[in-house]
C-alpha cells in the first residue's frame, strides 16, 4: 500500500494552492461581505483544466484521476468553500454526466466548454416539496412531437442563474414513479427557462442557489440526458461521486479553519503567554488535526475507489465478478467529513475567542460555509440510511 501522491498529484495540487493563495485570498473577505460571484476566477481555474478534470482529454478535460480531483477541491476550499462548490457541481455533476450518460452530438456540444470554464454547469434535481425524497419530485416533461415540455419548479440550484447548462430532472410518465423521472440538458436561452429568486443564505454566500421556474420550457428531443425513465439513476449514480467532492470540500475547510487556528495561537497572548502554550488550545489542535486527516483519508479511498469502480464499469465487469461499488464508501466519506468540519469549524472559533465571531476572521466565514456540508448532496441522516442498508443487507 502506497499512500504517496504521484508527481502529477503533486502539481495539480500545488498550482491550485499557489493559485488560491495568490488570487483569491487576498479579496476573500470583502467577496463574501458582497456576495460577488467568483466568476473570473472559476475562468481562470478552467485555464488551469479544473472544469473538466474527470473526463478524458480526448473530449477536452484534463483526464486526470479522481484523486486529483478532490485535492484540487480540497485546495479551492481551504481558500474559499464557495468556489469548491461551483466546481463540485459543474465537475461531478454536469459535466461528467454528459460525457457517462450523453450522446456523441451531445458531448460535442457541451463538453469542452464546460471543461474549459467558459460556461458553468447546474443539477436541477431538489423541489420545494422534494429533497432527500428525489423520487418526489413534482416537474413534468410531456412529449409534443420533437419537443418536451417542462413545467415545475426546482429549488437550491447551485450555479443558478450563472451557469449556462442545467441537467434537470423531470416525470415523463403520469404515474408518481421512481421509474418515470426523466433527465434533461437545459440551456438558459430556451424558452419557459426563469431563474425566479436567489436563496439568502447562511453561508456559502458568494455561491449563488437559485430557485428555477421552468412554464411550457421546450427541450428539444434530442437534449434528453439518456433514456426516458432512466433519470432517478443517472441523479443516483452522479450524487455517489459528487458526495466524494463535498466530502473534500468539507476537508479543505477543516484544513483551512486548522491553519488559521495554528497560526492565532502562536501569536495571540493572554496571562503572559501565547495561547498555544496553554494545554487547553493545544489538545484542540491535535484533536482537530486528527480528525481532518481521518476524513482525508477516507475521502482518498472513496476517490480511488471511484477510479477502480469506472475501470469495472469499462470493462463491463459485473457485480457477480466483483465490481466494485463507490455509493456506501463515498457516503461514509461524507458523513465523516461533513460532521468532522463542523467540530473542526466549531473548535477554530472558540481558539479566535471574540475574534472567531467577527466578520473581520476568516474562521467566521468557514464557521458559516461549513454548516450546509451535512444537508447538501444528501443529509447525514440519508448517509446513514445509505451505509447501513449496505451493512445490513
Ligand atoms: C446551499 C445549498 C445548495 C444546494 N445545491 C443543490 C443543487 O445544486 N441541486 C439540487 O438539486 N439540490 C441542491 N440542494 C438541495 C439539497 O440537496 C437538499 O436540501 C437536501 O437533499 C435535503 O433536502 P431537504 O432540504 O428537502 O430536506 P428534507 O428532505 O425535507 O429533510 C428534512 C430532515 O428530515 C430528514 N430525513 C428526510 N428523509 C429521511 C429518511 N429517510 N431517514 C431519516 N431522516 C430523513 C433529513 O435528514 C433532514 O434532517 C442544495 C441545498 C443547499 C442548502
Amino acid at each position: 500500500m502506497d499512500f504517496s501522491l504521484t508527481d502529477d498529484q503533486r502539481l495539480i495540487r500545488d498550482t491550485v494552492r499557489q493559485f488560491m493563495d495568490a488570487e483569491v485570498r487576498p479579496n476573500i473577505r470583502a467577496r463574501d461581505r458582497e456576495e460577488t460571484f467568483a466568476s473570473a476566477e472559476l475562468r481562470k481555474l478552467g485555464d488551469l483544466g479544473c472544469c473538466g478534470m474527470l473526463i478524458p482529454e480526448s473530449q477536452g478535460g484534463a483526464g486526470a484521476d479522481t484523486i486529483s480531483y478532490v485535492l484540487m477541491l480540497e485546495e479551492v476550499a481551504r481558500v474559499d468553500a464557495a468556489m469548491s462548490v461551483a466546481l463540485s457541481v459543474t465537475n461531478s455533476l454536469a459535466t461528467f454526466a454528459i460525457a457517462q450518460y450523453g450522446t456523441e452530438s451531445q458531448r460535442h456540444k457541451y463538453l469542452s466548454r464546460l471543461a474549459r470554464g467558459e460556461i458553468l454547469g447546474a443539477f436541477c434535481l431538489t423541489e420545494p416539496q422534494a429533497g432527500s425524497d428525489a423520487a418526489a419530485i413534482a416537474t413534468s416533461a410531456t412529449g409534443h412531437r420533437n419537443t418536451y415540455r417542462l413545467n415545475g419548479t426546482k429549488s437550491w440550484v447551485t450555479n443558478g442563474g450563472e451557469a449556462g447548462l442545467y441537467i434537470v430532472f423531470a416525470k415523463t410518465e403520469t404515474p408518481a414513479s421512481a421509474r418515470g423521472v426523466t433527465a434533461f440538458l437545459v440551456e438558459p436561452s430556451f424558452p419557459g427557462f426563469r431563474v425566479a429568486r436567489y436563496e439568502d443564505k447562511m453561508g456559502l454566500r458568494t455561491s449563488r442557489s437559485a430557485e428555477i421556474t421552468f412554464s411550457d420550457c421546450e427541450v428539444p428531443e434530442g437534449s434528453r440526458l439518456g433514456e426516458e425513465g432512466q433519470g432517478l439513476k443517472i441523479a443516483l449514480e452522479l450524487l455517489d461521486g459528487g458526495r466524494v467532492g463535498i466530502a473534500a470540500q468539507a476537508v479543505g475547510i477543516a484544513q483551512g479553519a486548522l491553519e488559521a487556528s495554528a497560526a492565532y495561537a502562536k501569536q495571540r497572548r493572554a496571562f503572559g503567554k501565547t495561547i498555544g502554550d496553554f494545554q487547553s488550545i493545544q489538545w484542540m489542535l491535535a484533536d482537530m488535526q486528527t480528525e481532518i486527516e481521518g476524513a482525508r483519508a477516507l475521502v482518498q479511498n472513496a476517490a480511488w475507489l471511484r477510479d477502480e469502480s469506472m475501470r469495472d464499469k469499462s470493462r463491463n465487469k459485473s457485480r457477480d465478478q466483483g465490481a466494485r461499488r463507490i455509493g456506501p464508501l463515498a457516503s461514509r466519506a461524507k458523513l465523516y467529513a461533513g460532521e468532522m468540519v463542523n467540530r473542526v469549524v466549531y473548535k477554530a472559533g472558540q481558539i479566535h475567542g471574540s475574534l472567531g465571531y467577527s466578520r473581520e476572521s476568516d474562521v467566521e466565514r468557514m464557521y458559516r460555509d461549513a454548516r450546509v456540508i451535512t444537508i447538501y448532496e444528501g443529509t447525514s441522516e440519508v448517509q446513514r440510511v445509505i451505509i447501513a442498508r449496505d451493512l445490513l443487507k
